[in-house]
């Protein structure tokens, strides 16, 4: 191998990694692999490095893995090998110092032979003639990556089981940056968050990610374990892989839709690349989004701060400094909330909770008729579209029922439409049905305040 030299630049060390595995997330999805990885906190999230040649090193070792394993997972962590060493104090001004950074990339397929792992660093060295045929390669790839990783100031090792799965090792020494990771765009660290996941390297991917922005995670194997999380107490956002061993997420996720809707979470997904949310119709409206494995981590806190993101950005601010002035206070209002979507009644519960209120749900208009039947409500948020009875035939017949009880109520209900196409003519046709006045959706929290003034 000629001379090769080395390019360091600062880089993104997590973009690095998640570039490289983005490569094989397709062929593992195929196979049906869990792909995963995980850095741990005290990895300096920035480096000077060559990147190409740290990507080029997983892509090798990912590649290999992903080739020789059949079922179960390919997982790579990230982490810093040993606890750092007192640097000898110097009076001079110093370079950041390297830092020894350790990569493993572990599978479970079909292992090395012990009598073959000695020579697999050769050039050209390849377990037997016919994995060449069944597999291809050239048998130069780890040769290559261990000589990379030595011009990086570091090594490469490996152990196996045969029949159980491989580890491939590297260390690279490469000098922190020092600047931090870049911050969750949005702070959900006062959310409870369930991961129910029943590969535990999945499961621990996304816990690390969800712990790194503060948020109090509980993990679960199976439905079971995660039904009786759910009956336990408050949980948020519920974090779903689809496939949780033999069992099935998409009904975890239906069973979650039949909850009462003030237990029921957030709901998002966990899937193979190329599953689409719209492929299950059923299921469509009850969860917030589908992040795909391997899990990257802009692409799992983006999807779980989506809810969230009907405010503008001085809103969270603002409703810092006015807690005092909740409108509940000057204001004491009952509501009851029509909608289908459970995302949608999320947030708009949360809209209404910024303003110190409680709301009832119904799901349906017809459910919005039975409970106003029952007691009377002050405020009505009805979306137009829903099953069973959409909103405008629901408003049709509260009105009827509010003529038929005459004085015994004193006070009409007011009722709000809600809907999503926001399209010329709705308004009308909304206060035809007896409607008292319209909300656009996404509704955004300023003018829900001054709608409920
Ligand atoms: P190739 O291009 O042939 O994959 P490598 O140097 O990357 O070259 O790998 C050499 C040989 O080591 C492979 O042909 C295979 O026999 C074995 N090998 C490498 N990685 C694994 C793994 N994760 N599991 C089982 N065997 C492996």
């Amino acid at each position: 191998m000629g001379k090769i030299e080395l390019d360091e630049q600062p880089f993104d060390l997590r973009l690095c990694v998640e570039d490289a595995l983005d490569l094989l997330a397709a062929t593992a999805g195929q196979k049906g692999l869990e792909l995963s990885y995980r850095i741990a906190e005290d990895v300096p999230p920035h480096v000077v490095g060559d990147i190409t040649r740290v990507r080029q090193i997983l892509v090798n070792l990912v590649s290999n893995a992903v080739k020789f394993t059949e079922q179960g997972e390919v997982s790579v962590t990230v982490n810093l090998p040993e606890a750092p060493r007192r640097q000898p104090k110097s009076l001079l001004p110093s370079k950041p110092t390297p830092k020894t950074i350790h990569f493993c990339v572990r599978d479970t397929g079909i292992g090395i032979p012990l009598d073959k792992q000695k020579e697999l660093f050769d050039s050209f060295s390849q377990v037997d003639a016919s994995t060449t045929r069944k597999f291809g390669g050239t048998g130069l790839g780890l040769a290559i990556s261990r000589t990379l990783s030595e011009m990086m100031r570091g090594s490469m090792w490996m152990n196996s089981a045969p029949g159980e799965g491989s580890s491939f090792h590297f260390t690279v020494a490469m000098a922190p940056t020092g600047e931090e990771a870049e911050p969750a765009p949005t702070d959900l660290s006062d959310h409870k968050v369930l991961v129910v996941a029943s590969n535990q390297s999945q499961a621990e991917a996304v816990v690390s990610k969800l712990a790194a922005a503060g948020m109090e995670t509980t993990q679960a194997k199976n439905i079971k374990e995660a039904n009786q999380t759910l009956d336990g107490g408050r949980c948020d956002i519920a974090v779903i892989d689809i496939k949780l061993g033999k069992e099935d997420g998409l009904e975890l996720v239906r069973s979650i839709a039949r909850r009462p809707p003030s237990s029921i979470p957030t709901v998002v997904l966990l899937a193979p690349k190329g599953f689409r949310l719209q492929d299950v119709p059923d299921i469509a409206n009850s969860v917030q989004g589908c992040v795909s494995k391997p899990v990257r981590r802009a692409q799992l806190w983006e999807t779980l701060a989506a809810p969230y993101r009907t405010a503008p950005p001085s809103w969270a601010a603002e409703t810092q400094v006015s807690v005092k002035q909740q409108l509940s206070e000057q204001l004491p209002l009952r509501f009851l909330l029509a909608e289908d979507n459970v995302i949608n009644q999320k947030v708009a519960l949360r809209l209404l909770e910024q303003q110190g209120y409680r709301a009832d749900v119904a799901n349906n208009g017809q459910e919005a008729l039975d409970a106003i039947t029952h007691s009377p409500y002050d405020i009505v948020f009805m979306d137009v579209q829903m099953p069973i009875m959409d909103g405008l035939e629901a408003t049709r017949k509260i009105r009827e029922l509010e003529t038929k009880l005459g004085s015994a109520r004193t006070r009409q209900t007011v009722i709000i439409a809600l809907t999503a196409n926001a399209v010329l003519g709705d308004r009308e046709i909304c206060m035809q049905a007896g409607m008292n006045d319209y909300l656009p959706k996404p509704v955004r929290p300023d003018t829900l305040r001054e709608m409920i003034e």
